[in-house]
């Protein structure tokens, strides 16, 4: 009797004196996974335009055919995408795009809060993936 007693207040007393695994969501917030490949996000170069040259790599690659880009050069000569769409009510959140990117100029973020009612605002222009890499630090 005395014995399964003994054994439950041990289990209890271990997890007393543990560390809590609890997160207080949503005033604390922390990625599901330390490898967690969440929404897009564009990085700048030394101008805080989008590195992104326009290549369609990611556009090629990507298996759920979610990005379309438009490539246009700027007076300088240097390409930059015109028009770069992510859809991301279709992403599968593979990270091709991200590993086949020549210039490091798109990355899978941390984020992963994003609700809408309708899809079609889950169409990422330049800037919303620029305005992502706010959430991204
Ligand atoms: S993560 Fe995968 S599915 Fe999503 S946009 Fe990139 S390549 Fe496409
Ligand atoms: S994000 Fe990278 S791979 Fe995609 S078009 Fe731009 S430069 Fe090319």
């Amino acid at each position: 009797m005395i014995i399964p007693l003994l054994k439950g207040l041990k289990v209890t007393l271990r997890y007393f004196f543990s560390r809590p695994i609890t997160v207080q969501y949503p005033e604390e917030k922390i990625p599901p996974a330390k490898r967690w490949r969440g929404i897009q996000y564009f990085e700048k170069d030394e101008r805080g335009k989008t590195k992104c040259v326009g290549c369609g790599l990611c556009m090629a690659v990507c298996p759920s055919q979610c990005i379309y880009i438009e490539t246009a050069e700027d007076e300088e000569g240097k390409r930059y995408p015109l028009t770069y769409e992510l859809d991301a009510s279709r992403c599968i959140f593979c990270g091709f795009c991200e590993e086949v990117c020549p210039v490091n100029a798109i990355f899978l973020g941390k984020n992963f809060e994003w609700v809408e009612e309708d899809r079609s605002l889950y169409r990422m222009t330049t800037e919303r993936l620029l305005e992502e890499k706010k959430l991204n630090p």
